[in-house]
């Protein structure tokens, strides 16, 4: 029954069943997730209303499309997405959709030599950690704002100038941050491999249970090397993620107690989708802010 109502959502975003053209949405902006969401609503500011598929908290790689979402992406004037098969089950659909109304992402406009790769053919799709590239792949998302929207050319480029700056500037307050870790201690350890990015672009070493997606689990290989990482490095504390069950983590934990060893966890950290309203990592900036500041935290 699962598997015919993902199959009937999925016919119904392809074909645009109900679709209602209103004059709210004329001004609606559907992202995928929270992340990509909070950077165009930065742009955008109050002149259109942007809306995310995926909330807070939500694993972007295991993601099935709900019945609501078929409302949104057939109302929405432009969808916005990640790419690099982040959105794992809804990449086609995106791309599906693409045929018939206005859809762009990200990756169109990342550049190549910046892409991490988990095999020769796999990119890494977390790549909203590599600020400096993440602000330069919004060129084509403004781009494309700025031509469905006309009217608005001024303000959203002036919106977008101010963002980068903000981003720039975070970027440098934040590295020096971490940098006042001891060298030795500056190894991240999480969930799964998320914070390739990160660690290029904040200087710091990072090791994860599981791989950049999180649709497979652990192996009881990956489970015994990252014990023994930890115990051979003496790593004080690990980080649980905001999108991922902490679960296998945990174990991770218990077995390297069995070794004679003593690790935290360190706090948790956002990467694939933003916390909750008020949390404070509820922006890319803060979500920025507060990882640094939880992994300086528990390493310290
Ligand atoms: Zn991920």
């Amino acid at each position: 029954m699962k598997t015919l109502a993902y199959i009937l959502i999925c016919v119904c975003i392809v074909m645009g069943c109900k679709v209602r053209q209103t004059k709210e949405n004329e001004k609606l902006i559907v992202c995928s997730t929270s992340i990509t969401a909070d950077c165009v609503r930065q742009v955008v500011g109050d002149k259109l209303i942007v809306k995310s598929l995926m909330g807070p908290g939500v694993d972007p790689h295991t993601y099935n499309p709900r019945p609501s979402d078929v409302v949104l992406l057939n109302d929405a004037r432009l969808v916005v997405y990640t790419g690099f098969h982040l959105e794992g089950k809804m990449a086609e659909l995106f791309d599906r959709l693409s045929e018939r109304k206005a859809v762009i992402s990200f990756q169109l406009d990342f550049p190549k030599e910046k892409i991490l790769y988990t095999d020769e053919i796999t990119p890494d799709p977390h790549v909203w950690f590599d600020t400096d590239s993440w602000i330069h792949s919004m060129n084509g998302v403004v781009d494309k704002l700025v031509d469905l929207y006309p009217e608005y050319e001024l303000e959203f480029r002036e919106n977008f100038y101010k963002f980068l700056v903000k981003v720039e500037k975070k970027t440098r307050e934040l590295r020096l941050k971490l940098n006042e870790i001891p060298e030795e201690r500056r190894v991240l350890i999480t969930s799964h491999d998320a914070f390739h990015y990160f660690g290029r672009t904040f200087g710091i070493q990072v090791k994860a249970l599981q791989g950049v997606s999180t649709s497979q689990e652990p192996g009881m290989r990956d489970v015994v090397d990252l014990v023994d990482f930890i115990v051979k490095n003496d790593v004080k504390a690990i980080f649980v993620e905001n999108s991922v069950s902490p679960k296998a983590l945990k174990s991770v934990l218990s077995s390297v107690e069995r070794r004679g060893h003593h690790v935290r966890i360190g706090g948790t950290l956002f990467s694939d989708a933003l916390g909750s309203k008020g949390s404070g990592a509820d922006t890319y900036l803060g979500m920025l802010d507060h990882n640094v500041n939880s992994i300086k935290e528990g390493l310290k």
